[in-house]
């Protein structure tokens, strides 16, 4: 039976193993010859060594290229050498996928990663993007843990919608029409009732207005799905398909929404240093040298709360060149979130109380009236996290809103009926998950951190 490599420990040893997996790196030679064998299961491969005696050495070795995928049996032996505490000596090699050595595109060599990501079916066999891959499916696992534990429920929002979350642009359209002859209205309008939903119809922008929905009749849910933007944005924070986290809780507040926030962050950063450490350590070598130790200053000590005006202050009169001004009112650039998350306050900071014009709609407004209870949580190097909010519960005043803001009341008739029956306050945000792989793991492009980067001019594989 296999065995994957990492479940093998010294308890295998001198006990008959078979492992697979594909050849990270091998030297052969007329006498023995030795092999790097990945499988995936954990960063670290097995050293395999072959000695010239096992049957049809020569015919072999001669298969054993990068990048081929064997099954080897053999005896499990404590190493002699000091990078592996054991390794496995072969007796019979299967050769399963042969590698063609001149075609192979992932040679020995180091590549970058732009290289890598015209070769993403492949670079899943490299050590960053098997790191990264471990690591995403330990935090991924890690949210539903920390959110089952504290007795959210998951909940599966639609990803097409009628409803735009943020009442902005920027969504993809979802439609059956044929566009090379769309149907009209006599106004010359495409005429939607002919699609398929009848309507407009979208893919999600967030699956928060539908969460609402149900933290009002079950208390706390959280929803982790697929999200939609079609902004133009070609930086390294945002991709036009990515995963968001979306907690809602009822009865709770902005400062219940930090707190939530803040442990969910730490519980994941702890869960992933517990579960990881050989993906950590090669992040903490090799991609950003001392990410163990920002990781568990962030564990360790308590986010900085601070309110916007406060922030902006600080802004004002930092001793830094930004390229875009800040006033009280403007929303902040990245370059404004790192520089506090970063520079100034050197952990992360919940920045809340935002100026209203800059937020959405159902953010709900506060005593002073200028400002509502939005929070965004900042981190090194990326800028913001975690965006979220208390919601505004009160009826009158959220369609006071959104009358100022020029939506339409009617196609948000069912988000409004739950202020009208049984209103109470609530609170949620969303996390971005790429962005907190990136926090975790220091890769400092996000289309390295999720299998296949969809972005503006690029939707390949
Ligand atoms: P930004 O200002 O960075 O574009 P946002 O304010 O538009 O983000 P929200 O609408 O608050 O983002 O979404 C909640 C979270 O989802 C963000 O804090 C971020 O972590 C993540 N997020 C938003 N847009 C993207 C994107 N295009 N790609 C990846 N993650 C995103
Ligand atoms: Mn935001």
């Amino acid at each position: 039976m296999r065995i994957k490599i990492s479940k093998i420990t010294e308890n295998n040893i001198d006990t008959i193993l078979t492992v697979m997996g594909w050849i990270k790196s091998s030297r052969t030679s007329k006498n023995f010859s030795f092999i790097e064998l990945n499988d995936g299961s954990c960063f670290n491969s097995l050293q395999i060594i072959i000695d010239a005696n096992i049957n049809n050495y020569e015919n072999i070795i001669t298969k054993l290229s990068t990048g081929a995928s064997i099954s080897v049996a053999g005896k499990l032996v404590k190493s002699p050498g000091k990078e592996q505490s054991f390794e496995l000596q072969a007796q019979t090699i299967e050769i399963l996928g042969e590698c063609d050595p001149e075609k192979y595109p992932l040679q020995k060599k180091k590549h970058s990663f732009e290289f890598l990501r015209e070769i993403a079916h492949l670079r899943a066999r490299t050590n960053t993007f098997g790191a990264v891959a471990r690591v995403r499916s330990a935090l991924a696992f890690a949210t539903h843990q920390f959110f089952q534990d504290n007795g959210f429920l998951y909940i599966h929002t639609p990803i097409i919608t009628a409803a735009d979350c943020e009442g902005a642009g920027e969504m993809f359209k979802v439609t059956t029409l044929d566009l090379e002859k769309l149907p009209k209205t006599d106004k010359n309008n495409v005429d939607y009732t002919k699609d398929f939903f009848e309507k407009p119809a979208f893919l999600t922008v967030s699956g928060q207005l539908e969460g609402e929905t149900y933290a009002c009749a079950l208390s706390d849910i959280y929803t982790f799905g697929p999200t939609f933007r079609a902004e133009n944005s070609n930086t390294s924070r945002h991709l036009a398909e990515f995963w968001m986290i979306e907690p809602e809780m009822a009865f709770a507040d902005i400062y219940n929404n930090m707190d939530c926030a803040e442990n969910y962050i730490k519980y994941c950063l702890k869960y992933v240093l517990e579960k990881c450490p050989q993906d950590m350590n090669f992040f903490n070598k090799f991609i950003k040298p001392g990410i163990i130790d920002k990781l568990n200053n962030v564990i360790n000590s308590p986010f900085e709360r601070l309110e916007y005006t406060k922030a902006i202050d600080i802004l004002k009169k930092a001793p830094k060149k930004f390229e875009y001004n800040v006033e009280w009112g403007t929303d902040l650039q990245s370059e404004h979130e790192r520089y506090l998350a970063e520079e100034y306050f050197k952990k992360p900071v919940i920045l809340y109380n935002y100026p209203a014009h800059i937020k959405a709609f159902y953010m709900r407004q506060n005593d002073d009236g200028k400002t509502v209870a939005a929070m965004d949580i900042l981190v090194e190097g990326i800028g913001e996290i975690i965006g979220g909010s208390q919601r505004e519960e009160r009826l009158d005043i959220l369609e006071a809103k959104m009358d100022k803001m020029g939506l339409d009341k009617n196609s948000y008739w069912w988000y409004l009926e739950l202020r009208k029956y049984g209103s109470v306050k609530h609170a949620g945000f969303g996390l971005g998950f790429e962005r907190l792989i990136q926090f975790v793991t220091g890769m400092e492009n996000i289309r390295d951190v999720i299998a296949y980067p969809r972005f503006p001019g690029h939707c390949d594989f």
